[in-house]
């Protein structure tokens, strides 16, 4: 593997693109069990995110995913803003030294760092019914270099018989069983992009 801070900056563009193309339908899948606006949020921070980048080109991985983190924690209102926000920080702060990423093992390090930051800042458990039920599987997978795409639509996937148990799905209780989460969805896109750069 030799991931370089343009294959990083073509994931991002990647999952940026990928946001702005299923915003209605991330959108949809927040409807029946929070607000209806993940898909807004997502697209505002991904759209800022691309913008901060088109003015100052990132010089190395960090500085990249510090990017994706400030547009996050500073666009997005919703819970999934601080989210990613905490997430992408704590991978600015994994990579501050890394030029290049060289195996399945360091990135799946760098992005359980990532997870963690979603855990402290959402005080979350697995199986509460959220994106970590997405990022938990993923960075295990990840690690020990045996990630594919249908591992990680079968964890997205997973979530539709969850009880949630965080955020505004949790006021439903057991009547949000039956429907997909919207940022476990939103995270099998960043990480289907990823791999569609990882070889
Ligand atoms: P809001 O709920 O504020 O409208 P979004 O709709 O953008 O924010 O994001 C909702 C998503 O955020 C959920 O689908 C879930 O995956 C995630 N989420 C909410 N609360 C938490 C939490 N405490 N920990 C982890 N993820 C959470
Ligand atoms: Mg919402
Ligand atoms: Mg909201």
């Amino acid at each position: 593997m030799n991931l370089t801070v343009t294959e990083v900056q073509a994931w991002l563009a990647k999952f940026s693109t990928a946001i702005v193309e299923n915003k209605d339908y991330l959108s949809d899948l927040d409807t029946p069990i929070g607000d209806g606006d993940h898909g807004n949020n997502m697209a505002r921070g991904v759209i800022a995110y691309e913008e901060s980048v088109a003015k100052t080109t990132p010089k190395d991985i960090s500085a990249t995913f510090q990017a994706l983190s400030m547009a996050m924690l500073s666009k997005v209102g919703g819970a999934s803003g601080p989210l990613y926000g905490s997430a992408f920080m704590k991978m600015t702060k994994a990579t501050k030294s890394v030029e290049t990423i060289t195996s399945y093992e360091q990135l799946g390090d760098i992005l359980a760092e990532g997870l963690e930051g979603i855990k402290t800042r959402g005080k979350v458990e697995l199986q509460d019914k959220t994106m970590i039920d997405v990022w938990d599987p993923v960075v295990k997978a990840m690690q020990v270099g045996e990630l594919d795409y249908d591992m990680v639509e079968t964890a997205k996937e997973s979530t539709k018989d969850m009880v949630a148990r965080k955020g505004r799905a949790s006021y439903l209780g057991e009547r949000s069983v039956g429907h997909i989460d919207p940022g476990a969805t939103s995270s099998a896109l960043l990480f289907k992009m990823l791999l569609e750069v990882v070889h």
